[in-house]
């Protein structure tokens, strides 16, 4: 294994759901729904397969899906893009992190990354040969929460900077970036040329408000990547399709890197993605509500717990503070929860380079059944 990879070793959420199967744990780890998707989906997929959709896709995917992409981030969002020249799809928001990394970043490039953050964003800028420079969010006094800090996000830039990565809403924590953040990062990324990877794959579980994109900044889009993908919305996690908007320079250098990955993604799920992004927005609206009432179950119980709760403000994630029930160290919190109590966790420490300096959250998921939720608080409870 290459040094850039055996500091990475296995990703949290293999290990924290294997200890949750090994010890029959409810597993409110793992960030993948444990109920069905759509069936109008599913079937699309099966019709899909049945009318033989079975080969080779284009290799920057099928035309109704990048039509589809570009329908949804207009009616959405109200963001512009060309189907042809500025939308790719990708085998997961994974890969479309993972080619736009490897397209724009020679060795010895910095890749800044706000901390605590998604796995993914560090592994795949070290496989590119980038050099990682997370910033920390700081504890927000004034509203709670946490803050996106100027002098921090500066202090990690330099002129070596080819990207800044923003997940809104942000996974682990549950945070939604407020437009004075967003307008710092576009100034940062701005000054430096640098370009802004924009990480949505949580755009319709926001619970404050509309959604807000990087994109809207002025002097943002043209310089950002704007990565989604149908896991999250359609609670298909298991499907992988992902997409990558960006102006066509962008796409073409992500297109060179996608047709040595993957070369294509697979075709009929490509078909079904493509109908269900264009659904009325009853859809997304029902679901949104649906995760708003699953959250506040699930916030209210760990806060009768005693865990320090920070509420969410979008994504199907709450990180909870252990330290007012008098543990410390999360990653140890997490390793025995399992078998002391029977319910899975993910420790947050691991989401920071600095690990040992962010000690002391564990991140609970609400994307769970409401039987599995009601079993799970039971068990914290108990
Ligand atoms: N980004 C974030 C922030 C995520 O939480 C996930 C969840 N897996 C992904 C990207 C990857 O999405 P996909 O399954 O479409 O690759
Ligand atoms: N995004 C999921 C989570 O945060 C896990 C995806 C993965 O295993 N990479 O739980």
């Amino acid at each position: 294994l290459t040094s850039r990879l055996q500091r990475f070793g296995t990703t949290i959420f293999t290990e924290m759901s294997a200890l949750s199967l090994r010890h029959d744990a409810v597993n409110l780890g793992q960030g993948f729904p444990d109920f069905d998707a759509p069936a109008a989906l599913t079937e699309a997929a099966q019709r899909a397969i049945g009318e033989g959709r079975n080969q080779y896709a284009p290799g920057n995917g099928i035309p109704a899906l990048r039509r589809a992409v570009a329908e949804h981030a207009a009616r959405h969002h109200g963001l512009t893009y060309d189907p042809d020249t500025e939308v790719t799809v990708t085998t997961g928001a994974t890969e479309a992190l993972f080619a736009t990394l490897n397209a724009l970043c020679d060795v010895g490039d910095e890749v800044v990354v706000i901390e605590p953050a998604f796995d993914v964003y560090p592994a795949a800028a070290s496989m590119a040969g980038a050099v990682v420079k997370g910033v920390p969010l700081r504890p927000d006094e004034v509203n709670g929460g946490w803050r996106l800090d100027t002098g921090d996000l500066v202090a990690a830039t330099s002129r070596a900077t080819r990207a800044i990565i923003i997940n809104t809403p942000m996974n682990p924590l549950g945070k939604t970036f407020s437009d004075q953040e967003l307008e710092l990062v576009v100034k940062v990324a701005g000054a430096l040329d640098a370009v802004i990877i924009s990480d949505e794959v949580y755009e319709h579980m926001v619970f404050d408000g509309p959604h807000r994109s990087i994109c809207h900044v002025p002097g943002a889009r043209e310089r950002t990547v704007r990565i989604s993908s149908a896991a999250k919305t359609f609670s298909v996690t298991g499907w992988k399709v992902g997409w990558a908007c960006a102006p066509p320079e962008l796409t073409d250098a992500i297109r060179a890197a996608k047709q040595w990955t993957t070369f294509t993604s697979g075709t009929p799920l490509q078909h079904a993605v493509a109908e269900a992004l264009v659904w009325d927005d009853t859809y997304v609206e029902d679901m949104a509500a649906d995760y708003l009432r699953r959250r506040d179950l699930l916030c209210e119980a760990l806060d009768r717990i005693g865990f320090g709760v920070t509420v969410p403000d979008g994504t199907f994630f709450v990180a909870c503070d252990i330290r007012p029930l008098g543990f410390d160290d999360d990653m140890a919190f997490c390793n025995r929860l399992p078998e002391a109590v029977g319910v899975g966790a993910i420790p947050i420490q691991v989401f920071h380079t600095d690990p040992m300096a962010h000690t002391g959250l564990a991140r609970f998921a609400f994307c769970k059944t409401d039987e599995a939720l009601a079993e799970g608080i039971a068990r914290l409870e108990a």
